[in-house]
């Protein structure tokens, strides 16, 4: 008989020093479906959904598709909004229970007014609800903050093995495969997780140099995992951001209860790993100036871009988007030929609305969400376009997802061509400046609000990439944040010494 299998996707980073809560118009920004509206969004997208659609179609499974909701990394959800996203759930399997099998597409690194640890209440909820015995497996960001209450209720934790990330359709797959092996009564799966007393670490997750602390790691882990009853090992950088106990890399492990010393074994083995490799980094941020000085070199006959990161003001964080200093910077250095992506400042769009495309107008741009990270810019540009911000993905992140920038303006100010939006969206895809009339690749400069993600689609197109520190929300100067719930001590904020 065909089993039944709800799916859902709940996600947020949660960044608990933003001074903006989440609430449910941030879902409604990204997306935020229920029911039917998972199959027509998401079927043929290379996401976590379009994967357990697939395997669905795959094991013959009839679906109880729950929800879908997804906002912009920002501050804590609140009790309302998380309230309403439980319910996605939870309500769903009152309604339409009992099942066979549950596959979770969540973070790992939500965060709600309620609930330190969103993910891990949410899978007690549900266990409430269905009891031991059927099989939940959920996929994780690879900057989850894993919980020990996540890996006591999950049966299968399988995180992201990319950053940039670009296999969310495949560890979906993997994980609708594992609950169809329990389901089918081949396997039974047990899961344990270990951190070192450390906030930082695993490189911050890269793995798209081919080399640093991350893909040695992942290496080990795909090691392991051939052995007998060791099905799957997920690797978590962490998120930083977030004040909470069990901030900073992890290791997840799922396994045969059989060969449950040999998990722990393996878990003791590459927690030291992360722990020995905390220090090493690939990437290395550049202050402002040496940024400008480089997109200033111009030209060096590539006829290619240069990519600037304004990388502590990634949204894919918690960074507001509206942040100034690098774009102050440019302007002032007299850069031109260049896009930049996002500024975010509805107001600012409003006013290029009313004045239309081809009109010249001024703006103080920028900078309202917290003026701390740099002053509003007064300047007078041309309003180049003004879209309604949708797009679809040309990926390879998130490719064929359609999602929204909202109203969106480019304002050319003195040659650089800025998109003005009006929801917060990290730049990942080229579909942000194609839509709305730039094609980056005959731009000299090319300025990317993201710390990483941007590579996977900008880096093949650059002539060189840079990653600034504007001094922005997404700092990695640990000490300036005020840690207080965080599990102490731990490095680098505190000497540690291992017993
Ligand atoms: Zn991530």
């Amino acid at each position: 008989m065909s089993k039944r299998v709800l799916i859902a996707q709940i996600m947020h980073e949660t960044n608990t020093f933003s001074r903006l809560l989440t609430a449910e118009d941030a879902y409604r920004r990204r997306y935020l479906v229920h029911g039917d509206e998972l199959p027509e969004k998401f079927r043929g997208t290379r996401t976590e959904i379009g994967g357990f659609l697939d395997a669905a179609d795959r094991f013959g499974w009839t679906l109880v598709n729950a929800i879908a909701a997804n906002a912009t990394p920002s501050g804590k959800v609140t009790a309302e909004c998380w309230q309403m996203l439980k319910a996605g759930v939870l309500d769903v399997l009152d309604k339409e229970g009992p099942v066979d099998g549950i596959c979770l597409a969540l973070h790992g690194a939500m965060v709600s007014e309620t609930d330190d640890d969103a993910e891990g209440a949410l899978l007690a909820a549900i266990r409430r609800k269905i009891g031991r015995k059927v099989p939940i497996a959920i996929t994780l960001d690879l900057h989850a903050n894993v919980s020990d209450e996540m890996a006591e209720h999950a049966d299968a934790i399988i995180a992201y093995r990319t950053y940039p990330h670009i296999d969310l359709y495949e560890r979906a797959v993997q994980a609708a495969g594992l609950v169809n092996e329990v389901m089918e009564g081949r396997k039974e799966l047990a899961c344990s997780v270990a951190r070192p007393p450390s906030l930082d670490g695993c490189d911050h997750g890269r793995t798209s140099a081919g080399v640093g602390p991350m893909v040695d790691l992942l290496a080990k882990a795909a090691e392991y995992e051939k052995e007998t009853g060791i099905y799957a090992i997920s690797v978590h950088a962490g998120f930083q951001w977030s004040d909470i106990v069990p901030a900073g890399p992890s290791v997840a492990i799922t396994y045969s209860p059989s060969v449950g010393s040999r998990a722990q074994t393996i878990l003791e083995d590459l927690v030291s790993d992360i722990w020995e490799t905390r220090e090493e980094q690939t990437v290395h941020y550049v202050p402002l100036d040496e940024a400008v000085a480089e997109a200033r070199k111009g030209q060096d006959g590539t006829g290619k871009p240069l990519v600037i990161a304004d990388a502590t003001d990634n949204p894919g964080g918690g960074g507001y988007g509206d942040t100034t200093n690098l774009l102050r910077a440019l302007l002032d250095a007299g850069i031109t030929n260049a896009c930049f992506c996002p500024i975010t400042d509805p107001a600012s769009i409003e006013i290029g609305q009313k004045a239309g495309v081809g009109a010249t107008i001024s703006v103080e741009l920028g900078g309202k969400v917290d003026p701390v990270f740099g002053a509003p810019i007064s300047c007078t540009g041309v309003v180049k376009s003004l879209t309604d911000g949708k797009f679809v993905h040309d990926g390879p992140m998130w490719k064929g997802l359609a999602m929204s920038m909202g109203p969106t303006m480019v304002l050319d100010v003195n040659g650089i061509d800025i998109v003005v939006t009006t929801n917060r969206q990290q730049t990942t895809d080229h579909q942000a400046f194609l839509t709305n009339g730039i094609d980056p690749k005959t731009k000299d400069v090319i300025v990317v609000k993201s710390s990483h993600h941007f590579r996977a689609a900008f880096e093949p197109i650059s002539r060189k990439v840079i990653v600034a520190d504007s001094g922005s929300l997404c700092s990695h100067n640990w000490s300036a944040f005020d840690f207080k719930k965080l599990r102490r001590p731990i490095w680098p904020l505190d000497e540690v010494t291992l017993s």
